[in-house]
């Protein structure tokens, strides 16, 4: 029987793959190819289910067919070759699959070409994913290919939430519209968090605050999206690492008749030289807090601009859900600094949300609780697996029918 699913999340010049066992949820394998195209691409495998020892090396690996072949020849130097009978699909990663695409969808020439119509609205993600599946489909063309969609959780969004309030004949020409992204992670922390609490995911009400070096947070509502933060590109909601998050759209004028900037340039200001990089020169939450500690001023701001607008996210989702069960962190910043989420939740105890110091200083790998006991909102740190959750959609579309 087939049971093993390949993860493939294919970007511009890196390729990251993990090979998993559904009869028991096992990660077989992980690896990456970085710096695809340049003379020192790295191989990184790491052959899990052995226990061995991560082997690398770097040299040239020219483009993605290259990086996937290598990829293939160090799964088959363990014995998991793509050849092997027991691989049932593999699994890929997509960035935007716009409104047409609401599950994971086994990949044909038509889902390929829906996934270029959407290239002029996810330009940086959309092309390199598709190189994935493409060579994939070329090393293995008898083999169930899986899309899964960053924004397919999403598109459970009502129209109130989904639509900007923008002409609407405007909108639509141009497919303007909230999609919402981390999807993947949205869905897979927003469930971990009713069985962290003993319950069905119809059962409860999540936000859940995806805090990495991108940043999103969601609305979750019995097991469904009904609002996130992201909008139609990743660029909108709260403060990132890089990126600028919610701002005044005049900015853009502004910066364009007064400033003499180009679109492209405004581009790369908002979503590479802005969030905590621009304000305080660091995008990692580890070095803004040590700075803090010695007395830096501009990334005690950063920090404090960070946390604001959290808050207010905090806020706005309590006040669409009505309910709130529980508050769910992720992601590098969520699972690992504390100080974020403690001053995130700080002052909202009349909302029912604390965090208990104590269980918020211990550190552990699985989903945990940090409220007090008795708590009315639970306060959790639910590790997110954005992999796992595309191999367990992949393999429930195509494992049944080995
Ligand atoms: P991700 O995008 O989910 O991989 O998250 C990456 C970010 O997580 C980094 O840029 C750091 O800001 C943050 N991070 C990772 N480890 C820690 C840590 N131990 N403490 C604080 N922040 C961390």
């Amino acid at each position: 029987m087939s049971t093993r699913v390949l993860v493939l999340n294919s970007g511009s010049s890196s390729v990251k793959y993990q090979l998993f066992d559904m009869r028991d949820n096992s990660r077989l394998a992980a690896g990456l190819v970085e710096r695809i195209g340049e003379r020192t691409s790295l191989v990184r495998h790491t052959p899990l289910a052995a226990g061995g020892r991560a082997r690398e090396r770097t040299g040239p690996v020219a483009d993605h067919d290259a990086a996937l072949k290598a990829m293939a020849g160090e799964l088959a130097a363990d014995g998991l070759g793509l050849d092997s009978p027991e691989l049932a699909a593999i699994g890929h990663r997509v960035v935007h699959g716009g409104k047409r695409f609401t599950e994971p969808t086994v990949v044909d020439d038509r889902v390929c070409a829906e996934i270029e119509r959407l290239i002029p609205v996810a330009p940086l993600h959309n092309p390199a994913n598709l190189t994935g599946i493409r060579t994939a489909r070329a090393l293995r063309p008898d083999l169930p290919q899986v899309a899964v969609f960053d924004t397919a959780f999403h598109t459970t969004m009502p129209e109130s939430a989904a639509r900007y309030a923008i002409d609407v004949k405007t909108a639509d020409e141009h497919r303007i519209r909230r999609y919402g992204f981390h999807g993947t992670s949205h869905a897979y922390v927003s469930r971990a968090t009713a069985d962290l609490l003993g319950k069905a995911p119809e059962e409860v009400n999540v936000i859940v605050l995806h805090l990495g070096n991108g940043a999103s947070a969601s609305a979750v509502r019995g097991g469904r999206c009904v609002d996130t933060s992201m909008g139609l590109t990743p660029l909108e909601g709260l403060v990132m690492g890089t990126r600028s998050g919610d701002m005044d759209p005049a900015v853009i004028f502004h910066l364009m008749r007064v400033g003499g900037m180009s679109a492209d340039e405004i581009d790369t200001l908002l979503n590479k030289k802005s969030g905590l990089v621009g304000l305080c020169g660091d995008n990692d939450m580890r070095e803004i807090r040590r700075r803090i500690d010695e007395g830096d001023e501009r990334a005690k701001l950063a920090f404090d601009i960070y946390i604001h607008r959290l808050k207010k996210y905090i806020g706005a989702y309590y006040a669409v859900l009505g309910r709130v069960d529980a508050v769910a962190f992720t992601a590098g910043v969520g699972e690992n600094a504390a100080p974020v989420r403690e001053a995130a939740v700080a002052g909202l105890e009349g909302m029912g949300l604390a965090v208990d110091a104590e269980r918020n200083a211990a550190r552990g790998d699985g989903p945990r609780l940090i409220s007090p006991e008795g708590a009315r909102v639970a306060v959790a740190v639910v590790p997110t697996d954005e992999e796992m959750e595309i191999a367990t959609q992949t393999y429930a579309l195509v494992g049944k029918n080995n």
